[in-house]
């Protein structure tokens, strides 16, 4: 029923994820009211999304080799917070209570996806640790994968010697981290933990 560029629209919004037909609809609408600039700057940013990679060193988005966190020698390197998602680094970087560094798995294991740890950036973490490294801050959410790579890191990084915590279970069970408030994420920093504690 549509002219075929605004039908093409729709079925691309809605290859996106949760994204069903009505919504597809609206949103393809909402684009038809915007300005040329607007639609210029969209364009623009949805072309320029390839040219973001991965930092080198602690695997979050950039458009560089290192990414803005990284490259701020005003972070305390030392300390290392390990997470599933580059999503999870925005989430703790908005709490404005750490300022350590980041390393981004891009994943979690997990038995029931066939995730090994091969599979996700374990290597690069453990090639990061050296004698510097005063200690690892796991915060994986407080989900069965989230668990397992907890627990696997936990035992690859003694062997290393450096002091390996958990972020504590102020985190709702089964939560992912970014979907958590502020509070909650700050509460579960400041009463981080030794893994063994627990068992
Ligand atoms: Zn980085």
């Amino acid at each position: 029923m549509y002219p075929k560029s605004f039908d093409n629209l729709i079925t691309l919004f809605e290859k996106l994820p949760g994204v069903g037909n009505k919504t597809a609809q609206r949103y393809a609408f909402s684009l038809l009211d915007k300005s040329q600039d607007d639609i210029n700057e969209l364009v623009t940013n949805i072309l320029s999304i390839k040219n973001i990679k991965r930092c080198k060193i602690c695997g979050f988005l950039s458009d560089e080799d290192e990414c803005l966190i990284c490259k701020d020698k005003t972070r305390d390197a030392s300390t290392i917070m390990v997470v599933a998602y580059p999503q999870d680094v925005v989430a703790v970087e908005k709490t404005q209570s750490y300022k350590g560094s980041y390393h981004v798995l891009n994943g979690l294991i997990s038995s029931t996806k066939g995730i090994y740890p091969e599979d996700i950036d374990i290597d690069k973490l453990i090639n990061r640790i050296n004698q510097n490294t005063k200690e690892v801050i796991i915060a994986t959410s407080p989900t069965l994968d989230g668990e397992m790579t907890a627990l696997y890191l936990d035992k690859v990084l003694k062997d290393k010697g450096v002091l390996v915590t958990r972020l504590a279970h102020g985190l709702p069970m089964g939560s992912s981290l970014d979907y958590a408030d502020d509070l909650t994420l700050i509460k579960a920093l400041d009463n981080r933990r030794k893994i063994d504690e627990n068992h």
